[in-house]
């Protein structure tokens, strides 16, 4: 594998990359002014026709960066016609999930707004009769989960005989996800003449086992160091027990000068009992996993993505590939057990330049995940003790008098039902009104110093934001 880098230059504007007039058009009216380091360094390479392993961060803007040259390659066999025969599928674009599939696909045809190429997306979790009338008229850029695009196949919907370019997009999360047998299938009816574009927000050994499958000849291009976590994002962390996190995670998100916060969990349940538990709180919370149907995801996706909703609860997989930009904050509630998914986590937020917090809160038994994420990112995140104000009813068996006296109490309209799903009994208790705004602190543990409030350890969350 040969590591290149073409482009040098302190400042590459789109019209040095090559791309032709109908996409510069394009990308001058999504207001992009310069390319991003993985375009400056993705497209000339993709338009000279070579095979890519490109490892880059989500929020890079990777997906312009495979998108504007496949449209350029694609050009000088786009068709006015609408003879189906016209428009056979030449760029295979697959990815691991249905909401990164609509969101690259949005972006395809933003780029190719000026062009008579179409794309069109399909995946899962919809009927597939609805996706195959818009097949049958002919695309030229297909995006796809793998499943679908297989079961497509089955039905003769669609033929891949004519495929020029394949991207595989957030390739590490394809394996992750299991998608291997899947791919193998797909790529087997796929020309054996045709360009490859790969790109991974990390470089497992299996993906590089991929890579030497798949691709011809790749050339390696890095815009971070591997499974590098972007700069331009604050990571913190906080030692917390189990039992407190739920009502630190309220303080956080009260005291978060911010209306857009994805809340990470790690399976389902917790997400859609989080999410409940806030709503509780008075802060307006909406889960988003693989049980719920593509509409409310979709719904639930766009009343965040509208403010309506401040703490979207997320799991790894329905989170991926959610394309929120300005995202000022992530909070990992759970840590998750593969690292990996810690780095597509804070890619979340401090994207395309932009600066965001990613807040982790660490109980006892996740210490070991954390130390395999600093392992992976090759950073060490010091733990702050989590100064809990609202818990001391009821994690301590000897309250903390002046905590009692201070503790601040969320406003709640109603009582909350016993059958609540918190494991904090706290929770459980029916509201009773404090007037006191407290900015006292209770401390976790007796032998722990008093130490700042929260919002002042989050420090510069407030310039940040
Ligand atoms: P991606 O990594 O492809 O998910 O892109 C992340 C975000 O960056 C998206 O909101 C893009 O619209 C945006 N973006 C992509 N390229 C550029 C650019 N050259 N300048 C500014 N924003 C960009």
């Amino acid at each position: 594998m040969n590591t290149k880098t073409v482009i040098d230059s302190d400042a590459p504007s789109f019209e040095t990359l090559g791309l032709a007039a109908p996409l510069l058009k394009a990308i001058a009216e999504t207001g992009y002014t310069t390319p991003t380091p993985i375009q400056a360094k993705a497209i000339p390479l993709a338009l000279q026709g070579l095979d890519l392993m490109a490892g880059a961060q989500t929020g890079t803007g990777k997906t312009a960066a495979f998108s504007l040259p496949v449209l350029h390659k694609l050009l000088p066999f786009a068709s006015t016609s609408t003879s189906p025969a016209k428009h056979p599928i030449r760029a295979l674009v697959l990815t691991p999930t249905r909401e990164l599939a609509i969101q690259v696909e949005e972006s395809v045809k933003v780029y190719a707004k000026h062009t008579p190429l179409s794309s069109l997306v399909v995946y899962g979790g919809v009927d597939i009769k609805s996706q195959t009338p818009a097949l049958k008229k002919g695309v030229e850029v297909l995006v796809a989960t793998p499943g679908r695009l297989l079961d497509h196949i089955e039905q003769k919907t669609l033929s891949l005989s004519q495929v020029q370019i394949l991207v595989l997009d957030e390739a590490d999360r394809m394996l992750d996800m299991g998608f291997m047998p899947d791919l193998k299938r797909i790529l087997a009816l796929l020309p054996k003449q045709r360009q490859n574009l790969m790109f991974s927000a990390t470089f497992s050994n299996e993906i590089k086992k991929l890579a030497d499958e798949f691709l011809t000849n790749p050339t390696l291009i890095e815009v971070a160091r591997s499974n590098a976590t972007n700069d331009n994002v604050s990571q913190q962390a906080y030692a917390v027990a189990a039992s407190q996190k739920q009502a630190f995670l309220v303080q956080l998100l009260k005291e978060a000068d911010t209306n857009q916060v994805i809340v990470f969990t790690k399976t389902k349940l917790t997400a859609s009992k989080l999410a409940r538990a806030l709503q509780k709180e008075d802060i307006s919370a909406d889960a988003i996993h693989g049980d719920k149907s593509q509409k409310e995801r979709i719904e639930a996706l766009d009343a965040f993505k509208a403010g309506k909703v401040k703490a979207l609860v997320a799991t790894d997989v329905a989170a991926r590939g959610l394309d929120i930009s300005d995202l000022p904050m992530v909070i990992n509630y759970e840590i998750p057990s593969a690292p990996e998914d810690y780095v597509h986590r804070i890619g979340r937020t401090g994207r395309a330049g932009a600066s965001g917090i990613a807040i982790s809160l660490i109980c006892d038994d996740e210490e070991k995940y954390f130390a395999e994420i600093e392992k992976l990112i090759k950073k060490s995140i010091a733990r702050q003790t989590a100064q809990v104000k609202t818990q001391t009813r009821s994690s301590s068996s000897q309250p903390d008098k002046r905590a009692h006296a201070t503790t601040h109490v969320s406003a709640t309209s109603a009582p909350r039902k016993s059958k609540s799903s918190s494991t904090d009994a706290w929770f459980n208790k029916p509201y009773e009104p404090n007037t006191a705004v407290a900015k006292a602190v209770v401390r976790t543990s007796p032998s722990q110093s008093r130490k700042a409030p929260v919002a002042a350890l989050l420090g510069g969350l407030k310039q940040r934001s």
